[in-house]
């Protein structure tokens, strides 16, 4: 395998500007990477200033980062059963598509959505309005978005993958879209890939139900909590439920070869060590 076309990276600190995310990729030797492109705590953020996406994109070329992925705010639900936290969640949803357009982002994550007090067949028609409603705007630009797998915590969708299935098929005609794979989430979810017989029927069910075409992006997680235990709680590769042999299977696939893997591992100072193994194992 060519070594650079493995696209590995982690969920890089913004902190001082959003450049710096660049230069942290750069130390752990990353070739892309995720970042929030503003406070993900807070409803509104300033737009990009032109001086910092020139400076961002300019960051990029000199440091050979190839594939930039951003991750929405938590706070964001675009299917909420609640008028006005619905509306407050498209509006910032729209403002983040702005900020990925200024910068040049070429995926957005984020999850899927919550039903709260409504039902889940509820909760993903509002979402794909909602994913929808945004045609206009997507379209200024070049960054297509990834709906995320979920652990299915609390009343999240997006745990199986008939429901991404469902939320694509309502939306691909007028949305670029596609799915961002979290290994933690899949497995508290329900989907086994501890052994090799488990990761290639979930893929192969992942490609029956949704379209591997659709896969573009992955989240490179273990999991602190069980299998089925519907937590999403990340852990550092290999020290947790999931264990080692997953990413060895993950990275030795050739189908996923130029999909951008991002860690979003719990301990930072890992990251360069974790990045060196992962492209180790792919060989
Ligand atoms: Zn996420
Ligand atoms: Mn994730
Ligand atoms: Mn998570």
């Amino acid at each position: 395998m060519e070594k650079e076309k493995i696209l590995v990276g982690a969920h890089t600190s913004i902190a001082g500007g959003v450049f710096n995310a660049i230069y942290e990729a750069n130390r752990i030797g990353a070739n892309t990477f995720q970042i929030f492109t503003a406070n993900q705590r807070q409803w509104s953020a300033k737009p990009i200033s032109k001086e910092d996406a020139k400076k961002f994109k300019q960051a990029k070329f000199d440091n050979g980062i190839k594939k930039v992925v951003s991750h929405n705010s938590y706070l964001i639900n675009l299917g909420s059963p609640k008028k006005e936290s619905l509306e407050l969640s498209r509006k910032t949803f729209l403002e983040e598509i702005k900020r990925c357009h200024a910068l040049e982002i070429d995926y957005l994550v984020f999850h899927p959505g919550s039903a709260l007090t409504s039902t889940e067949e509820e909760c993903l028609d509002t979402i794909s309005e909602s994913i929808l409603s945004f045609e206009s705007e997507v379209k200024k630009g070049k960054t297509k978005l990834l709906l995320e797998t979920t652990a299915g915590q609390g009343s999240n969708v997006g745990y199986k993958f008939e429901q991404i299935d469902y939320i694509i098929k309502k939306v691909k005609h007028k949305i670029p879209i596609g799915v961002c794979l979290d290994t933690c989430h899949i497995f508290a979810a329900g989907y086994d890939i501890r052994t090799k017989k488990g990761f290639d029927k979930t893929f192969e069910e992942f490609d029956s139900v949704i379209g591997l075409k659709y896969l573009n992006a992955f989240h490179v997680n273990d999991s602190k909590a069980d299998f089925e235990s519907r937590k999403d709680r990340h852990e550092s590769l290999g020290k947790g439920k999931i264990g080692i042999d997953t990413f060895k299977f993950l990275m030795k696939d050739k189908r996923f070869q130029n999909i951008p893997k991002i860690l979003e591992t719990p301990i930072d100072a890992l990251w360069l060590e974790e990045i060196e193994m992962l492209k180790k194992f792919a060989g």
